[in-house]
């Protein structure tokens, strides 16, 4: 069994932080409604643990991205809370979703035809929601598909419409253009169909402003500590610390190599902390030589390869002996936060956040 004591690292996850970040999201976004998008797991962080402290808070409606997401969550959330599933119905799923009350954001004409198809085999109108896209050529229907739609609406019948939904490309980015082209591609699909409640946003969205919000905005990222827009400072709170256990300390003469392929060498007697992380943990073999971790105040330079089990930091810059088995060095902390540790290894938060992994003993508070 995993526990404190046996495992090699501690993540620590601050429910009161996402609850914070929602209200913060809701509060921008009013008089739009806010949902939370808690696909993969809630981001790596824990689906359930998140949904039920954001239920409690006031939030009625969640985003996953499978059917079978919403089938684990839909038990343990309160009865009054709407799970939408991003995938739409993936072919065989509908009868689930139709059972358990989930609402499909459905994604194409062949979607929406089995949906309906469905609707009339119950012989009752079935809830969901319709993704158009808008120029980012991954999810939703098409131009080709939406002339159909318009050409003859009966298409929609049976279907409960809830929200008309697009997805945006750029947002992080305030000053790319490409927002405002789909902003006004999404008011032209809208104006085409019948009135529907809208919804655009997600995290990144919410930060461009009211024209942007429609009815309903769906933030992920933000509620899990991530910076929404790129070059602007960090509104939202830090809610992932991740500390890791030294497993030993050495020392080293000048030109000794560190790790597999000897990627670096001490250019003077440096002293080596190795610690209880590897790429297994999801700690990407991207920061070798690049990432740091912090003792304190003290940043350390992770030196050498990223090994599977194991990193290795320069941790010369310590007193001697404040470091010995066992002791801890943070990862991802307020001062450095996933933003950083994503720069670091060249990705994004997101992949940082979605790679966290299950030896990591876990430890939530707030909520
Ligand atoms: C993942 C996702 C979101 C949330 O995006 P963030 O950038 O994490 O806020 C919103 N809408 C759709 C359709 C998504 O796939």
């Amino acid at each position: 069994m995993l526990t404190r004591e046996n495992a090699g690292a501690l993540l620590t996850i601050d429910l009161d932080a996402i609850c914070a970040n929602w209200r913060t999201l809701r509060d921008l976004a009013h008089p739009a409604i806010c949902s939370a998008v808690i696909k993969a797991d809630a981001y790596g962080l824990g689906a359930a643990q998140v949904a039920i402290a954001l239920a409690a808070a006031g939030c009625k409606h969640f985003f996953v991205a499978f059917t079978h997401e919403a089938l684990l969550l839909r038990p343990q959330l309160p009865p009054d809370v709407t799970l939408y599933v991003l995938h739409g119905c993936l072919p065989g799923t509908e009868e689930d979703l139709a059972a358990h009350k989930l609402v499909p954001v459905l994604v194409s004409l062949s979607q929406l035809d089995a949906w309906t198809a469905l609707a009339r085999k119950l012989g009752k109108r079935l809830p969901a929601a319709i993704q158009v896209d808008t120029g980012m050529s991954r999810l939703g229907l098409s131009s080709q598909e939406l002339a159909i739609l318009t050409a003859d609406p009966t298409r929609l019948d049976g279907v409960d419409l809830r929200y008309l939904m697009s997805h945006f490309a750029s947002s992080e980015q305030k000053n790319n253009p490409f927002n405002r082209q789909q902003l006004v591609r999404f008011l032209e699909i809208r104006k085409a169909l019948p009135s529907t409640p809208a919804s655009l946003c997600n995290s990144s969205g919410v930060f461009l402003g009211s024209d942007y919000h429609f009815d309903l905005v769906r933030p992920g990222a933000a509620l899990y500590g991530i910076a929404p827009s790129v070059g602007e400072p960090n509104p939202m709170k830090q809610v992932v610390r991740l500390q890791a256990k030294v497993i030993q300390v050495r020392t080293i003469d000048a030109g000794v190599g560190v790790g597999y392929g000897s990627t670096w060498r001490a250019p003077s007697t440096r002293r080596i902390a190795t610690v209880a992380v590897g790429y297994a943990d999801g700690y990407l073999r991207a920061a070798s030589n690049t990432a740091v971790a912090y003792v304190g105040d003290t940043p350390l330079q992770l030196v050498g390869t990223v090994s599977m089990d194991t990193i290795t930091l320069d941790v010369s810059k310590l007193p001697e002996n404040t470091l010995g088995s066992g002791s801890l060095v943070d990862l991802i902390n307020d001062r450095h936060p996933i933003d950083a540790l994503a720069q670091e290894t060249g990705t994004i938060a997101y992949e940082i956040l979605t790679g966290l992994s299950p030896r990591y003993f876990r430890q939530y508070v707030g909520g």
